[in-house]
């Protein structure tokens, strides 16, 4: 089967001919069927986020058709589809019982080498720039047979990331001010979880004017463009004096300042984006002090058995954006193109489809 694999960071990913293992206990084989391009892949490729190792099996986002089942799988057979969730969830740790799995103590995190190009290990998790994918079945959600998976994978990473940051993580009330730094995939998610919550104003901020219209699009009612006014004026003026919560999306320790200086005494901001490997974050202390909180939110601290059968029949009722994310479908050997498109901002989100 042909998978996506990054060989070295800052070059192209290349499309090779991979060996798979057969399925271990506890383990099923997914065909893929949409895999969605996220900044996090290209993170590894640009040096931002420190890659585990290479050659590195890429893509994280995605749902897929179970098409292999190892020994000891319960609830999932031949034939049903799933959405992947980032992270094992064991169901038994602290976290798992407490509501948490998103962070499961027993996720092992250590990339392993269940494929090969041309005799040589690639360090994987469950790569989804890939035909087929090994996966655990602890990290696998069944959903309903009739799900369109080339839409629903984002589910998987860009719009729980986004939505469950602003439900799960911060917990914002209907009425209350929220401003979100960076409308990219995620981004645009954290609107539309504002939306959901009930949010008062929801004030848009991005360099690029594409992805403010697309923010207008998912529901935010303010707009501003960073590279031409001070963001954090800005949501002064129009909040009076600061937000309840910013969302900082980029992943640059710098705007995670920006976030904080954004709201207003008692209020929040919440990191969601991926932070430059090693580097810190300064705030000004006094902002602290105020009763701000500055808080990181995994995953949208995703639930990922309830929330995300929960974001499908949002979806399909109408009240949560999928169609609108997507901005292009590509097979996987235009993978790299669909990076160009994401470094050009011309893109919400890319989809690799699968035949
Ligand atoms: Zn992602
Ligand atoms: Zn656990």
């Amino acid at each position: 089967m042909k998978a996506g694999i990054l060989h070295k960071p800052h070059t192209p990913l290349s499309i090779d001919d991979v060996d798979l293992d057969p399925p271990a206990e506890g383990e099923v084989i997914l065909a893929m069927a949409g895999a969605g391009v996220c900044h996090s892949d290209y993170h590894f490729m640009d040096g931002h986020m420190t890659p585990w190792k290479t050659p590195w099996g890429m893509g994280h986002e995605g749902a897929g058709t179970v098409i292999e089942v190892g020994s000891e799988v319960q609830g999932l057979s031949t034939g049903d589809k799933v959405i992947l969730s980032l992270d094992t969830m064991c169901g038994r740790c602290r976290n798992c019982t407490n509501g948490r799995p998103a962070l499961c103590e027993n996720n092992p995190r250590v990339p392993v080498t269940r494929m090969r190009t041309g005799g040589t290990p690639i360090y994987h998790f469950r790569p989804t720039f890939a035909e087929h994918t090994l996966a655990s079945a602890d990290a696998c959600v069944k959903v309903p047979d009739d799900t369109p998976l080339e839409k629903a994978c984002l589910i998987s990473c860009a719009i729980i990331t986004g939505v469950g940051a602003v439900v799960n993580r911060a917990e914002v009330k209907p009425g209350e001010t929220m401003v979100v730094f960076g409308c990219g995939g995620v981004g645009l998610n954290v609107v539309q979880g504002g939306v959901l919550a009930g949010a008062g104003q929801i004030i848009a901020i991005d360099t690029v004017d594409f992805k403010l219209e697309k923010a207008e699009e998912f529901g935010a009612t303010h707009f501003v463009n960073a590279s031409k006014e001070d963001p954090v004026e800005r949501v002064k003026q129009i909040t009076g004096g600061g937000a309840d919560y910013a969302f900082e999306v980029v992943g640059f320790p710098a705007i995670v300042r920006q976030a904080i200086e954004s709201v207003r005494p008692t209020g929040s901001a919440v990191v969601v984006g991926v932070q430059p490997s090693g580097q810190e974050v300064s705030v000004e202390g006094w902002h602290l002090l105020q009763d701000r909180s500055l808080i990181g939110a995994f995953h949208g601290t995703a639930r990922p058995r309830v929330d995300f059968p929960w974001m499908l029949e949002l979806y399909k009722q109408g009240r949560l954006k999928i169609d609108e994310l997507i901005s292009r479908y590509r097979p996987l050997d235009e993978v790299n193109q669909a990076f160009e498109d994401m470094k050009a901002g011309t893109v919400a989100r890319s989809v690799l489809v699968f035949d």
